[in-house]
């Protein structure tokens, strides 16, 4: 059914005039941005789809009605709460977006140590509210600026505190969800009446059927509130600050300490890194300034933490003889944070942590013990509100090859990971050149420590069809190279699979051909039965991986 005046005037109803919009040149900006993803072709040889509206809900009582109204003119719908993400955008015509940006309150629950948050709560927010008394969240890896209810209801949601605060599927609690039917279903202790310190029973326990095994992606209508665990914070009630923009500095007391830990060879990486999730001494722990690069990073820490350092200066720094022995001692690195309690307890980490050093054959780079650059990497990691670097090399990147999950798997293979990305990057010049390993991404990504979150930075050009393609190109590349490792799915496709080259959502039929061929197709089978239970009229698009049970072969 086209989208037609009767269909607006009903949504205008329901949210009010200023709060829906169908003006081309704004329904324009809430396509898909090439700039997130090399995925597809973006404003090249398609278009990705575009609203025919765009609806600001300011409570859960509109977002019910927007949700009836879709269910009556059969209109898909996609709730977005920060847009960080490819799969916050619609991905078929005849849709609306609905942006979360009106639900934005934040209520903090010292006694039960939770906030109750909606959509538009973003983490710099929460975390600043939540540390005025004495506790903090896990910010997602996407950064401040992000929704942690997004990354709790809709995806992944591991960041660097993960190895000492959990995940997404750890951390959430009881939960608001207008369901793709209009129903209003709250979930576990809210479902009983009993408040939100709980995910699962006394009421409803859904948690696991409304995130999937990788979150919803939108898929199964809007959750509108949420309780997410807060956890302690040893430190003031704001993260004091100083110097100059962009190179602000944390003026946190001296029971924070910030450390690069450099090994020898990548087998020693693997070992220290183990031996620190036994230890449960980090309170954050993430490989982070590898991702400009094996062989400017340095260069770039030198320029960031100066007010007036450019990009332009990197050939000088890369060519300094004592840089570059700075830069060679952190060839294989990964910053840590601890925070001590009691000073007794400073002490002890401390101990713990040079004791993991010596059994691992690490050390702490120098460079990065200086208070500048120390106060730099504590206020970067701790707040996680530098996520526009993410993209300062070239305006686009998307992570490839994940190698994520058990560590001694991966470190046997990261010099030859990086020798083939070296190789790509010299031979070709569709992506940025920077010393092959560009490594990143957390410890772990689960409370506690055990499967790693790491990606390799693959920076692009989104607005140079050249630059895209060869990033396609470099990426199947990896998955022939993965396959023949048996290192599973590349992350580069495992992004990809998300939307298809001409902008849209895959069909069914294109789901049952990728899906069956997973290691594990059995979670893709109950995706389905799920999505088929929760969202029979598949109205909130195509993200969420599904199987039809008949095609598992298992
Ligand atoms: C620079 C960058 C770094 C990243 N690093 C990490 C990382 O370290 N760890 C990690 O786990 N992920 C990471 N990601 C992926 C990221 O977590 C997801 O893209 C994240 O969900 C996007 O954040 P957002 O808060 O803007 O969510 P959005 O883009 O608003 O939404 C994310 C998904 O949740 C759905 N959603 C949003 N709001 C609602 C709602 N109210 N109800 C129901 N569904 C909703 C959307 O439809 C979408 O599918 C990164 C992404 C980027 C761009």
């Amino acid at each position: 059914m086209a989208f037609s005046n009767e269909m607006y005037q009903a949504f205008e109803a329901v949210v009010g005039k200023r709060n829906i919009a169908r003006d081309l040149g704004i329904r324009e900006t809430y396509r898909c941005a090439a700039a997130q993803s090399s995925a597809h072709y973006g404003p090249y040889n398609h278009r990705t789809p575009m609203p025919e509206a765009v609806l600001l809900p300011g409570s859960t009582e509109e977002v019910k009605n927007i949700v009836r109204l879709c269910n009556k003119y059969d209109v898909k719908f996609k709730a977005s709460s920060t847009f960080w993400s490819a799969m916050g955008f619609i991905t078929d015509d005849n849709g609306v977006q609905l942006d979360m940006r009106r639900m934005r309150s934040i209520e903090i629950d010292e006694k039960n140590m939770i906030a109750i948050v909606e959509p538009y709560a973003i983490g710099a927010v929460v975390q600043a509210e939540a540390m005025k008394v004495g506790l903090t969240l896990n910010v997602p890896g996407v950064g401040c600026s992000s929704s942690p209810l997004a990354s709790t209801a809709g995806w992944v949601g591991f960041g660097p505190t993960s190895i000492s605060m959990g995940c997404a599927s750890e951390n959430m609690l009881g939960a608001e969800w207008v369901l793709p039917n209009g129903e209003v279903l709250r979930t576990g202790s809210l479902g009983a009446g009993s408040g939100w310190f709980c995910g699962e029973g006394p009421g409803p326990s859904t948690r696991a059927i409304l995130r999937g095994f990788q979150g919803s992606t939108g898929s199964l209508g809007v959750c509108t509130k949420m309780a997410i665990r807060l956890h302690p914070w040893p430190g003031p009630t704001h993260i004091p600050s100083r110097g100059v923009v962009p190179a602000y500095k944390a003026d946190l007391p001296d029971n924070f300490k910030a450390y690069t830990l450099c090994f020898k060879t990548w087998d020693d990486y693997a070992k220290g890194l183990s031996l620190l999730h036994e230890a449960e001494i980090l309170f954050l722990g993430h490989r982070q300034f590898n991702m400009f690069g094996r062989d400017i990073k340095t260069a770039m820490l030198k320029i960031l933490t100066d007010p007036d350092g450019q990009l332009a200066e990197i050939p000088e720094y890369t060519a300094d003889p004592e840089l570059k022995k700075i830069n060679d001692d952190m060839k294989i690195e990964i910053q840590v944070i601890i925070a001590g309690v009691t000073r007794r307890d400073t002490d002890y980490k401390e101990k713990v942590l040079d004791t993991v050093l010596e059994m691992s054959g690490g050390w702490k780079n120098q460079f990065m013990l200086e208070k500048d650059m120390m106060d730099y990497v504590l206020l970067y990691l701790i707040r996680l509100g530098h996520k526009n670097l993410n993209y300062a090399l070239c305006g686009a990147y998307e992570g490839n090859y994940g190698l994520s999950g058990n560590m001694f798997v991966s470190a046997k293979v990261m010099e030859e990971a990086a020798a083939l990305k070296r190789k790509w990057e010299l031979e070709h010049t569709h992506i940025a050149a920077h010393g092959g390993d560009s490594d990143m991404g957390s410890i772990s990504i689960i409370g506690g420590g055990g499967p790693t979150g790491w990606e390799y930075f693959t920076n692009f050009d989104a607005h140079d069809k050249a630059s895209i393609k060869g990033t396609a190109d470099f990426f199947n590349e990896t998955q022939r190279w993965m396959t023949e490792k048996g290192l599973g799915v590349d992350m580069g496709h495992w992004n990809q699979d998300l939307r298809r080259e001409d902008g849209y959502g895959f069909t069914q039929e294109q789901h049952d051909e990728m899906y069956v061929k997973l290691p594990q197709p059995l979670v893709t089978v109950y995706q389905y039965k799920v999505r088929e239970i929760i969202n029979p009229k598949h109205l909130c698009g195509s993200y969420y991986r599904t199987l039809t049970p008949s095609k598992y072969k298992g």
